[in-house]
């Protein structure tokens, strides 16, 4: 029998039928759609901020409640004084180096190009080429040198994929930023009342580092951990909700003791793994892939790689961010961010006494966590029945089933009356009564019985019960289970424990 047959479409065409299904089911629509939508701007709908709320509430108790480590939770305001990013170094090295196409007028950021360049050489079999390619480029980026950047797009004849021609313009920094102004002044600056939508939610960790510390009378090593909004200008923003121009990430800085950070870093890689791993998120589908170019204020990075439907793609982020931050802050803010730490370092007898911290950062892009999550869970299965000896005809059927893990499911139980008549409904309604307070549950009595089955599958709903005239008599259900679709009586007492068992 073809039964339960996994059918999973090219990659492409997934990522699209992903999308599409996103929009069907009231996952995620453009932002502003009436107005034919806003670029790399997305909207949650009715079923994706269930999702969302849930891949957070997820992070946020792994990483504070349950945590090993001492880790205390902020929410720090999108605005901050305009020094903060002159202090960050975002002002002046968060750009990304981009190229016009004169003829598309289509813009690029200059890795980007070089990189799709690369992969189409790969995919003729040039490995070796694009792998040298790939490795000048990395050498170029590193001393920002665009002359030679543009001399390799040049030399290349890399094309724009719209023109199809090589009619580039010079290379230039962009700055990703977005600013905004306020009503009255804020520095003694010119442009004084320019402000900017953070683009990391960090800074808010480290401005407020000493007053988390004192106020919680923290000992290092400790984290503070903050779920927000950040805003980037992405040059290129056309992977869905990969690369956004507002996004959350979730992030935590752990501040340690200098030269103690090694230690840490590699401890936070193996916990963020871990993470991903107790979500039934398959090892097979993660990477590692260490930095090469360390960004301005580490001394070692990586990234967590997901195979994402669109391939291999950073998720997020481990850095050990040495004392940059807060050392910076110190500069600019001329108040101190010193730690005194009364521990006796047993070299000397005495207590480590004055010290900046030095900090490891975990972050993750609750976006991109989303877009991982439903890839995984994502699955077309044909339930074709063959024909049968006794001459019945093949039997064509098919089911798209979002396998999620029952604890970020947007409704954990359906309860579905048979029939709308006979008292079922009141049954179904005491059932959810009881349930409700405990996971959300959700209603619905139209359709057939198999309808319904396929549209909670559709949403990824773990169970649904099916309340039928034998409810009346014994006081049990039939519950389903999404991912093998068995069923079984069970008594309506017994519903709360089983859902619950999978939360
Ligand atoms: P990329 O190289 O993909 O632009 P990044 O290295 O700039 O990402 P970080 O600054 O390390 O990203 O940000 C931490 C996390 O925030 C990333 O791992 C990612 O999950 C998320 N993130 C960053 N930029 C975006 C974006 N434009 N849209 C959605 N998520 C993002």
């Amino acid at each position: 029998m073809a039964k339960n047959k996994q059918k999973q479409p090219p990659t492409d065409n997934k990522f699209q039928a992903i999308i599409s299904h996103c929009k069907e089911y009231g996952f995620i629509f453009p932002s502003s759609e009436i107005y034919d939508g806003l670029q790399a701007v997305y909207d949650y709908g009715q079923m994706g901020s269930e999702l969302k709320k849930n891949i957070k509430d997820y992070w946020w108790k792994s990483m504070t409640q349950l945590a090993d480590e001492n880790i205390v939770g902020i929410d720090a305001a999108i605005f901050m004084h305009p020094t903060t990013w002159k202090a960050s170094g975002h002002v002046d090295n968060f750009n990304d180096p981009m190229i016009d196409n004169k003829d598309s007028k289509k813009r690029y950021r200059v890795d980007h190009l070089i990189e799709e360049y690369a992969a189409a050489l790969s995919a003729e079999g040039k490995e070796n080429e694009a792998a040298a390619l790939l490795a000048s480029m990395e050498t170029l980026l590193a001393k920002d040198d665009f002359t030679g950047l543009k001399k390799m797009i040049d030399d290349n004849k890399m094309q724009c994929a719209v023109s199809h021609t090589c009619n580039w313009t010079e290379i230039r920094q962009f700055n990703l930023m977005f600013s905004t102004e306020f009503g009255t002044a804020v520095s003694s600056e010119e442009g004084n009342n320019i402000v900017y939508l953070r683009p990391e939610t960090a800074q808010g960790i480290f401005v407020n580092f000493l007053n988390v510390q004192k106020t919680g009378r923290l000992k290092i090593p400790f984290g503070i951990a903050q779920i927000g909004k950040a805003f980037r200008n992405e040059i290129v923003a056309r992977q869905f909700v990969f690369r956004m121009r507002e996004f959350e990430q979730m992030e935590m800085q752990f501040f340690v003791r200098p030269g103690t950070q090694k230690e840490w870093y590699e401890k936070w890689k193996a916990k963020r793994m871990q993470w991903h791993e107790s979500l039934g998120m398959p090892a097979a589908k993660y990477r590692f892939h260490d930095h090469v170019k360390l960004a301005h204020y580490a001394d070692a990075a990586c990234d967590i790689e997901y195979e994402f439907p669109i391939g291999f793609k950073e998720l997020e982020g481990i850095h050990s961010r040495t004392d940059f931050d807060l050392q910076q802050h110190q500069q600019y803010s001329k108040k101190k961010m010193q730690y005194f730490d009364n521990d006796l370092n047993p070299e000397t007898g005495k207590p480590y006494g004055n010290y900046i911290p030095y900090v490891i950062e975990t972050s993750i892009g609750l976006d991109r966590m989303f877009l991982a999550v439903i890839s995984q869970a994502y699955e077309e299965q044909d339930l074709s029945l063959p024909a049968g000896e006794a001459g019945t005809e093949e039997k064509k059927d098919s089911r798209v089933v979002l396998k999620l893990p029952p604890v970020l499911a947007p409704i954990k139980l359906a309860v579905l009356p048979l029939t709308k008549k006979d008292g079922l409904p009141a049954i179904a309604e005491e059932i959810i009564q009881a349930c409700k307070p405990h996971f959300r549950c959700f209603y619905e009595e139209k359709d057939s019985i198999g309808k319904r089955y396929r549209r909670m599958d559709a949403l990824g709903t773990p169970y649904c019960v099916t309340v039928d005239h034998q409810t009346k008599e014994d006081q049990t259900v039939t519950i389903r289970h999404r991912d093998s679709m068995e069923q079984e009586r069970v008594p309506i007492d017994s519903l709360r424990e089983i859902v619950m068992a999978g939360l």
